[in-house]
């Protein structure tokens, strides 16, 4: 099930960072490692009453000169409508109802998607008189929160998971393979899908998305299913141009989160950008299987060691993900498109992968016979036994005298002898340790 996807929409200083940090807490450290994409906090996991969503802050990002905010509100409102399942519409409820609040609301109005509106700044009871101007704006009930001093906060995230019943998607089909293609503009999405689809029978069987604006292609191909998930503005283009990498980014997050695999496409011509960075990051830290796709290899001008080279680079650039293959194709001229597509099916089944506990144990008191854990603080590690939890991606629990002590280099030494022995290509791992007495 993929997560929904919130969005924060508002003026600057209405306090979306600041409720954006409120909502996060603590749990924005544990999406700290991964180069590129966290730096600048745009998005991020929440969960209330159970329910986990991913919410991403659509602020403000260009300099901000009075005369260019109302064209940035509306291009972030219009992201938000493009992506999200709820939007989170914030006001200030200090400064009042001003023009471009209300230019806003009506874009708002337009679509079908549901809109919570929030009026911040309401410190105190005396400020709460302040809403009612807000209903003006006709998306209904104004909810009254102070971000600064936590208050009515529980309210706020009531009405925002009310509405996730409704996008709940029913494409649970376990032999379905969710494939994504993310990457910057130009660099050959559309190329690509049409090459994976075959233009005609993609057309028939688009499905339009009643509730996210997608457009998906379920395409058969040798006896294999594989649902290809619009990054909004793949198939149709984008309303609104692309000029803003953060945009992209936000984009390629819903797409990420809904697929099994996602193909991170670079452009031959350019390398690796920051962009690519960011984006290979998201589908990282989601888990989900990723294959490199180095497109446009026809106009590279190649001897020998040309591929090497490239790949060299990629890795450096890419160096958190050395499980993900890299493939070098032209969308264009159909270059290893055939081996791309076993590719795609290889890296899903590795995603999903399961080992069995004995198997893995065998493994590991080898690992540990071979080499003995480090001492740290004056303990030694012990591992007493190790079992996968889930998958997608897999997930490895190890049962251990003292989690404290695993240190950083002997968990990047199980990793790589659980990938020796069983693959796992094309996906990323996780180790997570239990300290048991
Ligand atoms: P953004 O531009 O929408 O992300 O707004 P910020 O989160 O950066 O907040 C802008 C200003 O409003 C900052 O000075 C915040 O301290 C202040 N602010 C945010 N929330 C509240 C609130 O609930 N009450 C009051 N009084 N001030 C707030
Ligand atoms: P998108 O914006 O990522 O969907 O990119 P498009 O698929 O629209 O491609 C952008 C441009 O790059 C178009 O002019 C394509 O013809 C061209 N292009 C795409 N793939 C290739 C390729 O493999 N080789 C070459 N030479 N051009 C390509």
């Amino acid at each position: 099930m993929a997560k929904p996807l919130v969005a924060i929409v508002g003026r600057p200083n209405v306090g979306k960072s600041t409720l954006f940090n409120k909502l996060v807490g603590k749990r924005i450290a544990i999406v700290e490692d991964t180069p590129g994409v966290t730096r600048d906090r745009i998005y991020a996991e929440v969960e209330w009453l159970n329910q986990k969503f991913t919410l991403i802050d659509t602020g403000g990002i260009e300099p901000e000169s009075e005369d260019i905010i109302l064209k940035q509100m509306k291009r972030q409102a219009q992201i938000a409508i493009e992506t999200a399942d709820v939007i989170v519409f914030m006001v200030d409820g200090k400064e009042g109802l001003t023009g471009s609040d209300i230019e806003v609301a009506e874009m708002l109005r337009k679509v079908n998607k549901p809109v919570v509106l929030v009026v911040n700044k309401i410190d105190n009871l005396k400020l709460e008189d302040n809403k009612y101007e807000f209903y003006n704006l006709g998306i209904g009930e104004p909810i009254t929160i102070s971000a600064a001093l936590s208050l009515g906060l529980g309210d706020m995230l009531d009405e925002i998971v009310r509405h996730f019943e409704k996008v709940e998607e029913d494409e649970e089909d376990e032999a379905l393979i969710k494939v994504t293609i993310v990457g910057k503009p130009n660099v050959g999405k559309s190329s690509l899908l049409n090459r994976l689809t075959g233009e005609e029978r993609a057309i028939v069987s688009d499905i339009p998305g009643t509730t996210r604006d997608a457009i998906d292609s379920l395409v058969e191909i040798n006896g294999d299913k594989f649902l290809f998930i619009d990054t909004a503005g793949i198939r149709r283009k984008s309303k609104i141009k692309e000029e803003i990498e953060k945009y992209s980014v936000i984009r390629s997050l819903t797409a990420v989160d809904r697929a099994d695999v996602c193909l991170i496409m670079i452009d031959a011509t350019e390398g690796v950008t920051e962009q690519d960075e960011k984006i290979a990051g998201i589908a990282h830290e989601a888990g989900k299987g990723v294959i490199i796709v180095v497109n446009k290899w026809d106009v590279v001008e190649k001897d020998d060691k040309t591929m090497n080279d490239y790949t060299k680079q990629v890795r450096n650039a890419l160096s958190f993900m050395t499980y993900a293959p890299v493939i070098y194709i032209s969308a264009k001229t159909g270059q290893r498109i055939p081996r791309l597509i076993e590719l795609i099916k290889y890296v899903a089944d590795q995603n999903s992968m399961r080992i069995k506990t004995g198997v893995l144990n065998e493994v590991i008191s080898e690992a540990v016979m071979m080499k003995q854990p480090p001492v740290e603080k004056g303990k030694a590690l012990k591992i007493y036994y190790a079992t996968q939890v889930s998958t997608k991606p897999p997930t490895f629990a190890f049962f251990v005298n003292d989690e404290e002590i695993v240190h950083f280099s002997y968990e990047r030494y199980l990793e790589n002898q659980i990938r020796q022995h069983f693959g796992f290509e094309g996906t990323p791992i996780r180790i997570v340790y239990r300290s048991k007495k």
